[in-house]
């Protein structure tokens, strides 16, 4: 029997939190680390958002509410995804959320039954993979090449179409790596689902970056296809646009209100509701003009840091990095760096149980968190099936700009410290792996 449930051992997690822990034993040992692991805005919440979250508690707006969101605040979100989208939605389809994450698990468990297949980027957002595992399903990664600007053709999707598709998860602007799906790239994967895929299967469009792009491009959603909108749930939220991860708060445009209400049914489970303040925050924050500004101040903020960041990058030997056109991160491919190094060569040699477990990747990463004091993101840790031989590592550029330069300057003495990797391979608790 065991404690713990069989079912357990499925699920995944999410590795950006994760190596916090290798974070705090390389600090406990000495070594000052920056950061380039931060999934989240480094700037305060929008004070006027912040104000009317605490006058709210103040004024007593501390009880339960509606399971599916406060009705001022599902109009707003209607609002914003219509005006935004070009659509006209029904606030009866949107459901609040803690947060843009728990609609993730909230598709997978309506829509997709064991057995049946998930198509999900690679790269992406782990937690994706993880819930298809979870829920006994076929996990079907989408891999995104450099090659490709992290994009890809509607023909790569086709092929992966099978009749057991049941769920199709697509996000842009993307995490990890800042690539963007254009409107004409989801014209024709629009077509492709509607032409291969079975008609009662649904779209997750994961658009919590939304608000993040540079160079004048404009998030699109595959909703705005024509015949999208109604196999399409619409998730997003304030985490990242407002600076407002702590606050907890998402939301799901659903295509029928009959879903809506499965979804209502699963926060009853789970959470009750959101809290009516913050609720009344977020709306506060869709429907008060100064928003747009602390955006747009933000947004200036991400493109001066990437725009220092993307050729420092490029100039150290054995990375090269896209310039990406949404979100705040950087996702390098360090084939060269792990190479010059003894990387390849060291994770050639190790058994292969060990290889299951690690990757060329996570020992640079690693290596640069013990020995350098700088912590990214291996590969790895946004969708591990089928990975192998891909070797990258995701920089968050969510820090600012002194500290990128000082993490730059580890990141060169790092690339040319072959001798301190020899030492690193000896060093078990920083290697990670029984070798
Ligand atoms: N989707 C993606 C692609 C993300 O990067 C994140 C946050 N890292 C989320 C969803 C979850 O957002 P939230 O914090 O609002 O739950």
């Amino acid at each position: 029997m065991g404690v713990i449930s069989k079912r357990m051992a499925a699920l995944g997690t999410e590795n950006a939190f994760k190596v916090g822990d290798d974070i705090a034993r390389a600090e406990k040992r000495g070594m000052d680390v920056i950061r380039f692991t931060l999934g989240e805005p480094d700037f305060p919440s929008p004070p006027h958002v912040s104000q009317v979250g605490v006058d709210n508690i103040l004024a007593g707006n501390t009880h339960y509410v509606d399971p599916a969101g406060i009705a001022p605040f599902r109009k707003a979100v209607a609002d914003h995804v219509s005006r935004t989208r070009g659509l006209s939605i029904d606030p009866e389809r949107v459901v609040v959320l803690p947060g843009a994450k728990p609609g993730i698990g909230y598709s997978v468990t309506t829509y997709v039954d064991p057995g049946d297949e998930v198509i999900y980027p690679s790269p992406g957002f782990p937690i994706y993979e993880s819930w298809v595992t979870f829920v006994g399903a076929k996990p079907v990664p989408l891999h995104l090449r450099q090659e490709n600007d992290f994009a890809f053709a509607p023909e790569e999707i086709e092929a992966l179409i099978t009749p057991q598709t049941k769920l199709i998860i697509l996000c842009s602007p993307s995490n990890p790596t800042g690539g963007v799906l254009s409107r004409d790239v989801l014209g024709g994967v629009a077509e492709v689902i509607k032409k291969k895929a079975r008609p009662d299967i649904r779209v997750y469009s994961d658009e919590i970056y939304e608000q993040i792009t540079y160079d004048g491009f404009k998030h699109y959603s595959i909703a705005s296809v024509p015949g999208m909108e109604e196999r399409t749930v619409i998730s997003s939220g304030h985490s990242k646009s407002f600076a407002m991860t702590g606050w907890r708060i998402g939301f799901v445009v659903l295509p029928t209100v009959e879903e809506a209400r499965l979804f209502k049914q699963l926060n009853i489970n789970i959470v009750s509701c959101v809290p009516p303040f913050i609720q009344e925050a977020a709306r506060e924050a869709f429907e008060n003009p100064k928003t747009a500004e602390v955006v747009a101040h933000m947004v200036g903020e991400f493109k001066r840091r990437r725009d220092y960041m993307v050729p420092a990058l490029n100039d150290v030997s054995g990375i090269s990095c896209l310039k990406p056109l949404g979100a705040f991160y950087l996702f390098p491919k360090v084939d060269g760096l792990c190479g010059d190094l003894g990387i390849h060569e060291f994770y050639r040699k190790m058994p292969g149980t060990a290889q299951a477990m690690t990757s060329p990747a996570t020992l640079l990463m690693r290596f640069l968190i013990y020995n350098h004091g700088v912590a990214v993101v291996d590969r790895r840790s946004f969708g591990a099936i089928g990975a192998e031989g891909q070797h990258f590592v995701r920089f968050s550029i969510a820090t600012d700009l002194e500290t990128l330069r000082r993490g730059i300057g580890r990141l060169v003495k790092a690339s040319k410290d072959r001798d301190g990797f020899v030492s690193f391979t000896k060093d078990r608790e920083a290697i990670g792996v029984e070798i």
